[in-house]
């Protein structure tokens, strides 16, 4: 089956096309408007658009329409859906659609976790129409992509503070390139393109183990003989099925308009990724969420099922979501780009030193967002960047600014050239080399014309990193033209500015290997943070530094703040709860009922062979019987264990520090048995067959 991404990109979107085709023109106009600068909504235009809207849906098959929406904390949007029938006067049923359907929705809002912003009691909650996110027809839904408020006016989603940082970093970057002579930019845009990484295993595996239904990750599993470390599957050919279904995910995210463009096998067994071409960072958010969502939906139309969780086997790599992220202005400068000879380019000097700072100031924030529950298992073990966040500035700029912190004059200042890849084959093409190595090891790199924040979980909105980091430039901005504005001699000024402020933040630069141990004790003594556990990280959420930026800029309220704090906190000790639950039911419904049974069937045959002939050897039989029956013992008295404490934890810090440890002492004498018992008696599939058989 072959498409013509041509001919189907877009297909199912109301875009700017089909509002071109179908609305009158002046409403097409207000709406170019409205989706590029915003402003007021009004009933009359959204009756007119409602009406185009709902006649294209129809068109499309579609029979019900839906406010598309993003809680905070839950991955996949949330969406209730409405039919179009109405039933008028005459009692003839029509599809009813008005402007104040398209504008506005009132879900009970009271069953999402608020974080102690309203009780039960009080819970309305209010989408309200992004009117620059296009609507789309998906499964026969018109769906309406919303940002979602509560009565009194608090965000309850990933998406409303996220706009409102764009709002701030564009305000900031305006002010900032003026400075630099730039005065035609009118908007600073942030750009993001997330790289998703998932895997994909065989349904009828996923359904028979309880804890990947229950928690998204294994929680038992003795490792297959081969893992990753033949690195094989990298990159590797894609086998039939799987090549058959990421056909299938491209063509339907090509329909909604998201250009997803590299697929490929990742390091893992059964990993794969795929990453579409950077947008708007609201745009990004809206089709990261889409992208999970088809990834999870066709998995299942193909009779297999995606993990999307950070860490669903132990003992091989999990998965990140690498979010490449930029700011540039509408007049086509990327502020990140350093151009031919950086160490001369002063408005990219002054970018990066607010980054610098802005990075350092806010690394523990960083590190909250980006993660989550199921992220503690990949900072820092090996596979993922460590919980320490520095900046990889990579050759050139390494350079330069270690030449700046050094004191070296701004005329003097170093710039190694980018050079070619001459690979000595006359046959083969010099190319020209990137301006910087990789470095997979570090959390927050430079990439030629963007960072790479590669902390991000795979389950997990962007909303909130790229809220973030849209704000904390927003605020350096904003200090560094405080500062420079109105400078008598502007260029010595910003000279000045650059080495002060990249001398104070320098800590948080490193260029080495961000995997080694020598790394940790290093940035210990720089005094940066290394919190292991998302539990001791969540607090930024509401330290001073976070408070006073988004205070400052109108990004988020001390209430809003506080809320997500505790969401985040509640959701640790509710995931983990259940995690501990799910090993507490599959150690007593599953493992012990199936070792009992394998420990009698080794006793029968013990007595059967001696029954037969009395002198025969069954010390074989007996070694197997007598480590089988101690690791049974030891496996009731670890569940007796979890069972005893889960009942005597709340906090998020308690399930941390009291519930992670037993259940880890369960696991270990049943992954033990694992590698014992026969696989007749076994009771779930294996690490080997949901990694290798798919
Ligand atoms: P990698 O080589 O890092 O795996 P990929 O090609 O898988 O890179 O993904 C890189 C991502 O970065 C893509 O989504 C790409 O569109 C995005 N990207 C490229 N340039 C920019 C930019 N200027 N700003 C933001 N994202 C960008
Ligand atoms: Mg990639």
């Amino acid at each position: 089956m072959s498409v013509n991404v041509a001919e189907v990109f877009g297909q199912d979107v109301f875009n700017e096309a089909v509002m071109k085709e179908r609305l009158p023109e002046v409403t097409y106009k207000q709406m170019l408007k409205l989706m590029d600068e915003g402003g007021e909504v009004t009933l009359e235009l959204a009756d007119i658009v409602a009406k185009a809207m709902k006649e294209w849906a129809i068109e499309k098959g579609a029979t019900h329409y839906t406010h598309i929406f993003q809680p905070y904390i839950v991955s996949i949007g949330a969406e209730k859906h409405d039919s179009f029938a109405d039933i008028p006067e005459g009692g003839k049923i029509e599809n009813s659609f008005s402007g104040k359907d398209l504008m506005m929705g009132e879900p009970d809002a009271s069953s999402f976790p608020s974080g102690g912003l309203r009780a039960t009691c009080a819970a309305r909650g209010y989408t309200a129409w992004d009117v620059a996110s296009p609507a789309y027809v998906k499964d026969g839904i018109l769906c309406i992509p919303t940002a979602f408020c509560s009565y009194t006016g608090d965000s309850l989603d990933t998406k409303t503070p996220l706009l409102k940082s764009c709002d701030a970093v564009s305000k900031a970057g305006v002010r900032f390139v003026r400075m630099f002579g730039n005065l035609d930019a009118k908007k600073v845009r942030s750009y993001v393109g997330p790289e998703q990484e998932y895997f994909i295993i065989n349904r009828e595996n996923y359904l028979r183990r309880p804890d990947l239904v229950y928690a998204g990750r294994t929680l038992f599993g003795a490792p297959a003989p081969k893992g990753q470390e033949m690195e094989d599957q990298y990159f590797g050919p894609l086998k039939t099925n799987i090549a058959e279904f990421m056909a299938d995910v491209d063509e339907q995210l090509w329909k909604l308009g998201i250009t997803v463009k590299t697929q490929h096998n990742e390091v893992a067994p059964g990993q794969h990724e795929i990453a579409p071409i950077f947008a708007p960072s609201d745009a990004a958010l809206d089709s990261n969420f889409l992208v999970m969502d088809v990834l999870k939906s066709t998995a299942t139309e193909h009779g297999l099922a995606c993990l999307l969780h950070e860490k669903p086997f132990a003992g091989v790599n999990g998965s990140g979501k690498h979010n490449n992220w930029s700011l540039g202005t509408d007049n086509g400068v990327n502020l990140f780009k350093p151009g031919k000879e950086p160490n001369k380019n002063l408005q990219f000097l002054l970018v990066l030193a607010c980054l610098m700072e802005a990075v350092k100031k806010h690394s523990l924030l960083l590190r909250a967002v980006a993660s989550n529950t199921g992220n503690d298992h990949r900072l820092g073990a090996n596979e993922a960047p460590p919980a320490i966040i520095s900046i990889y500035m990579g050759d050139q700029l390494g350079e330069i600014v270690d030449a700046i912190v050094a004191g070296v004059p701004f005329d003097e200042l170093p710039c190694s050239h980018v050079g070619v890849l001459d690979l000595g084959v006359s046959t083969l093409p010099v190319l020209p080399k990137d301006p910087t190595d990789r470095n997979r090891t570090s959390p927050f790199a430079f990439t030629g014309n963007r960072f790479e924040f590669r902390m991000v979980a795979s389950s997990v909105s962007i909303g909130d990193a790229n809220t973030v980091m849209n704000s904390m430039m927003a605020e350096a901005f904003n200090k560094a033209c405080d500062a420079l504005e109105g400078a008598e001699d502007f260029e010595k000024a910003t000279i000045d500015y650059i080495y002060k402020v990249m001398k104070e933040n320098k800590d948080i630069v490193f260029n080495g290997d961000g995997y080694s141990d020598e790394w940790v004790v290093e940035a210990e003594k720089r005094g940066l943070p290394n919190m292991k556990t998302i539990v001791d990280a969540i607090p930024a959420y509401t330290s001073p530094s976070t408070l006073e930026m988004f205070e400052k800029l109108g990004v988020m309220t001390e209430r809003e703040l506080t809320a997500r704090r505790e969401i985040k906190l509640e959701e640790y000790a509710g995931l983990i709860n259940i995690e501990a639950r799910t090993m507490i039911d599959m150690a007593s419904k599953l493992y012990i009922p199936a070792v009992i049974s394998f420990v009698n069937s080794v006793a029968s045959s013990m007595s059967t062979v001696k029954g037969a002939y009395a002198q025969a050897d069954t010390s074989a039989q007996q070694e197997i019987l007598v480590k089988a029956s101690s690791l049974l013992a030891e496996t009731q008295k670890a569940l007796d264990d979890l069972k005893e404490k889960v009942e005597q934890v709340s906090t998020a810090k308690e399930y941390h520090d009291i519930i992670l440890p037993a259940m880890a002492a369960l696991r270990a004498p049943v992954d033990e048995l694992e590698t014992i018992v026969d696989r007749e008696h076994w009771p779930v599939p294996t690490y080997g067959e949901m990694m290798f058989e798919v």
